[in-house]
């Protein structure tokens, strides 16, 4: 009988096994420090809607705030790797965030593996985010996989449309 050589598939670091991965909230004095896994900031546009924010939905006449006319927000994600956290955290990101995280990226240089801090601006509550380069993680293969996001969003934005 000839034998078939058959390939496996060979993933040494998978995402968690949940995918639903913590929004990790930044409070004025807080310190977050950690290894970037995704390899682009996965965005969403939004609206404040009924005292909670609701993803847009695509589709004329579909999107309730839209026909309210009710502005639109940008929510940017990045996940990050943690020590001693095997499934790391989400950082949501406003524009302003995204605008600074790219200014401090070399040109051309890849989001993932990057290792920083992120605290906030004058450590004021709410103030923009602020990035600190601490270097880059030499061997990304050992770095985990970035997980979805989308399991995330629907818990934190729930999976009820907003019609
Ligand atoms: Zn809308």
């Amino acid at each position: 009988m000839k034998e078939r050589k058959v390939d496996w598939v060979r993933e040494d670091n998978p995402s968690p096994a949940s995918s639903v991965v913590k929004v990790q909230k930044i409070g004025a004095t807080d310190t977050l420090v950690g290894s970037i896994t995704s390899e682009v900031i996965e965005g969403y546009y939004t609206h404040w809607w009924g005292g909670r924010t609701v993803p847009h939905v695509k589709g004329e006449g579909l999107c309730s705030p839209c026909l309210a006319k009710i502005g639109m927000r940008w929510a940017g994600f990045i996940h990050l790797a943690i020590p001693g956290n095997g499934r790391g955290v989400w950082v949501e990101l406003t524009l302003t965030a995204r605008d600074e995280l790219k200014k401090f990226l070399e040109k051309g240089e890849a989001l993932r593996g990057l290792h920083v801090s992120i605290t906030r601006e004058g450590r004021r509550l709410r103030a923009p985010l602020q990035f600190q380069r601490l270097g880059r993680v030499s061997d990304t293969t050992k770095l985990i996989r970035c997980p979805e996001l989308r399991p995330t969003l629907d818990r934190l934005w729930g999976k009820s449309e907003s019609v």
